[in-house]
């Protein structure tokens, strides 16, 4: 499999390394699918998560301008109850933000118990653009591996999936995507004259990428790779590895949800008593 899974710290992550496209044999309908099945596991892995609220699944989509940061969410949404998703995009920091530490516009969209929170950009951020256009101090930035690190494990503690992905495309599949969104008119409202901009800075991403995914990678919060220079591929390693990640769960919160059963059970019967004794 292409696909590369980052769940310790490692200083060798090469992205250049690291194939975008899919695996050969791969095709666009054994994906599509296999991502139906995929989905329709995903839809009961989280109503059981939502009703026994025993876990919480937080998302984090990272990768450059036209990576399929928007796509990614829209496929796996589409496959999940709106009722316990939420999807948060982190733009450049408003005022407030900026006057508050960096962790907190992210920890207020944390996940509820039971809930998903599916980030579009997110913390990393402020170690990606941040540190690529000098926007803080080395100093500054480079602490916030840490700060990084423990906030993650706070949330594992907290009962939260913590699941990253890097979208991973090639600088030319980037071009093309780029130079079609000014063909498209239903795309136009993406046209940012700074994708353009950041693309200059493409091989100081690729080192910032690489130290946050190494920096930050934990069991209980691993970056995958995903090669995405095509969709329907992308899709589909974004589902495979959330329903991989929830399944095993899945005993312990039916076992929750029996106990709610047959406690509130319990209460109705003890409700029917109380009704037939005044009969
Ligand atoms: P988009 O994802 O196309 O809506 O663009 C959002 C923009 O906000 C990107 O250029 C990000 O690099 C930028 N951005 C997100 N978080 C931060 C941050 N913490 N500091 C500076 N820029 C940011
Ligand atoms: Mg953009």
């Amino acid at each position: 499999m292409a696909v590369k899974v980052f769940d310790k710290p490692d200083g060798k992550v090469r992205l250049d390394a690291i194939s975008a496209d899919p695996p050969k044999g791969m095709t666009r309908e054994k994906a599509e699918e296999r991502f139906a099945t995929l989905g329709q596991e995903l839809f009961d892995l989280q109503d059981a998560m939502f009703g026994s609220r025993v876990n919480s699944v937080m998302v984090v989509l990272q990768g450059r301008d036209s990576a399929g940061k928007d796509g990614a969410i829209k496929h796996v949404v589409g496959c999940l109850n709106p009722r316990g998703v939420i999807v948060t995009s982190f733009g450049v920091p408003t005022l407030e933000e900026r006057q508050h530490d960096f962790l907190w516009r992210v920890h207020r969209h944390a996940p509820r118990l039971g809930e998903f929170s599916i980030f579009n950009r997110s913390h990393y951020e402020d170690v990606l653009v941040v540190r690529v256009h000098g926007l803080a101090p080395k100093s500054v930035w480079k602490e916030r591996f840490g700060h990084i690190r423990d906030f993650e494990e706070l949330l594992a503690e907290h009962g939260t999936v913590i699941l990253k992905y890097f979208l991973h495309i090639t600088k030319e599949e980037q071009e093309e995507r780029l130079l079609e969104r000014e063909e498209q008119p239903d795309t136009a409202w993406k046209l940012n004259p700074n994708d353009w901009k950041e693309r200059d800075h493409w091989d100081e991403y690729t080192g910032a990428y690489e130290d946050a995914i190494s920096r930050t990678a934990a069991k209980h919060a691993p970056w995958t790779v995903v090669p995405a220079n095509a969709k329907w591929y992308r899709n589909l390693v974004i589902a495979e590895s959330i329903v991989e990640a929830l399944r095993g769960r899945r005993k312990d919160w039916e076992k929750t949800l029996d106990e709610m059963g047959k406690s509130g059970r319990a209460g109705l019967d003890a409700y029917r008593a109380q009704v037939a004794a005044k009969k």
